[in-house]
């Protein structure tokens, strides 16, 4: 691939991206939390719920970028000022969304981590933004978009002057109706041969269906991602976004439970040559 000056993998060096004190790419780290943040009491009680379950950071968007312009679009800065005293609560991290490339400023003041989301990866005016926005960036793969096309995308953050780059695996269309998308797992070694930046994988936005995450999720530590993007709420029937991947708590608690042990699992066994997973030097 032409012309990934900072992205492409030159040694066995992997690049860990710092997040508060979350180092993603060299431990596993889980994000979770709601689609969309409604509201304080929903918010409030999901981050507490996914903190006592064990993850990482706190995922919830403020702004959405929703098929229809009449479906709920987010609370905005009210939305924000909630996720700010979720992590006062917490003490997570909070990733959330960007949609507006004159809103990167103001948003990155309440983010840890800014997600560019599915349809905006090739948004080249939201990336510069990003790439100068001083804050790391979690780079979602576009839904028919190759590695090429989404590294290239990163290489736009990175060449902005911003090194902090993680992306996310969250599925691609293609004419299977079962699942919402399709999710290419096959991406997450092939990224880390491409590149020495670390990968994600989103089993909700991938699947669409509740009952796929927790399979989908153990193969995405198997098949060595640095981490995982899932969508939990307090009361899913009533999410106002994405309501029917959403996990209870208590199936959040579930998975994660299993997660950390098939982590610890794969790390025991003995290296495979041939993969670029197991040929990595972990580097700050
Ligand atoms: C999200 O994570 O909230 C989201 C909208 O995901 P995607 O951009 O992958 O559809
Ligand atoms: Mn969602």
């Amino acid at each position: 691939m032409k012309n990934l000056r900072l992205v492409a993998r030159t040694s066995t060096k992997r690049s860990v991206v710092m997040v508060d004190n979350v180092a993603v790419g060299q431990d596993l780290v889980v994000i979770a939390g709601p689609c969309s943040v409604e509201s304080e009491e929903q918010t409030m009680t999901t981050a507490q719920a996914v903190k006592d379950a064990g993850a990482d950071m706190l995922r919830g968007g403020a702004f959405k970028p929703r098929t229809s312009p009449y479906s709920f679009q987010g609370l905005g800065l009210d939305g924000l000022k909630i996720l700010a005293r979720a992590k006062q609560a917490t003490g997570l991290p909070i990733v959330t969304e960007v949609i507006d490339p004159r809103d990167v400023s103001w948003v990155a003041e309440f983010a840890d981590v800014l997600q560019i989301g599915t349809r905006n990866m090739q948004n080249f005016a939201l990336l510069k933004e990003v790439g100068r926005a001083g804050r790391p960036v979690l780079l979602k793969r576009g839904m028919y978009s190759t590695l090429e096309e989404w590294l290239n995308c990163a290489e736009y953050v990175m060449s902005e002057g911003n090194p902090d780059v993680v992306l996310c695996e969250r599925g691609i269309r293609t004419f299977e109706s079962y699942t919402r998308n399709t999710l290419d797992l096959s991406a997450v070694p092939a990224i880390k041969e491409l590149t020495h930046l670390p990968i994600i994988v989103d089993p909700t936005h991938s699947t669409g269906r509740i009952s796929l995450i927790g399979p989908m999720s153990m193969a995405a530590v198997a098949a060595g991602a640095d981490g995982l993007i899932i969508e939990v709420h307090y009361n899913p029937r009533e999410a106002q976004c994405d309501a029917d991947q959403a996990l209870t708590p208590d199936m959040f608690k579930d998975i994660m439970k299993q997660l950390r042990p098939m982590r610890a699992f794969m790390d025991s066994l003995p290296a495979q040559r041939s993969n670029p997973s197991n040929q990595v030097e972990v580097t700050e």
